[in-house]
């Protein structure tokens, strides 16, 4: 199972060299093909924001309720869901989402 390059549309890339090109903010990595940088497109951006931004309100809401001294409880609910937002972002990016051209110069 291969996914197709952006710009010269040969199926190149394999799902984890697709999750390793990053999202838009980042220079993303050479089509073997066509050598043009590819990065993870738009929906991968608002998926992995949504993540982090859950993980966050999740992480505050632990720090203002959980037990006083109860460190498992807070390592559970606050380091639990920063994982869980990175290993999901990457899965969506791995078999989801869809490429396209880097943006950002080298
Ligand atoms: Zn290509």
């Amino acid at each position: 199972m291969k996914y197709t390059c952006p710009h010269c549309g040969k199926k190149t890339f394999t799902p984890l060299q697709k999750a390793l090109c990053g999202g838009m903010s980042s220079s993303g990595k050479p089509c073997p093909a066509c050598g043009v940088r590819c990065v993870n497109g738009k929906l991968s951006l608002i998926v992995n924001s949504v993540l982090r931004f859950a993980a966050f309100v999740m992480i505050i809401i632990v720090y203002f309720a959980h037990e006083p001294g109860n460190k498992k409880q807070v390592l559970l609910f606050g380091v639990v869901p920063l994982i869980a937002a990175f290993v999901l972002g990457f899965l969506f990016d791995m078999f989801i989402g869809r490429l396209t051209e880097a943006i950002k110069r080298e």
